[in-house]
């Protein structure tokens, strides 16, 4: 098991976790991009 090293996504079971997932990858949109209206990761740009 590796998921020390794993990206974080949103998940929308997990109470407090309003967080957005990328669109093109699936993990987590990182806050401030996402409160610039951004709804991909740093790492797709
Ligand atoms: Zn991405």
């Amino acid at each position: 098991m590796s998921d020390a090293t794993a990206r974080r996504f949103a998940d929308p079971f997990a109470m407090g976790d309003d967080g957005a997932n990328c669109l093109r990858c699936g993990y987590l949109v990182e806050a401030e991009r996402e409160g610039r209206g951004l709804l991909t990761c740093s790492a797709c740009g």
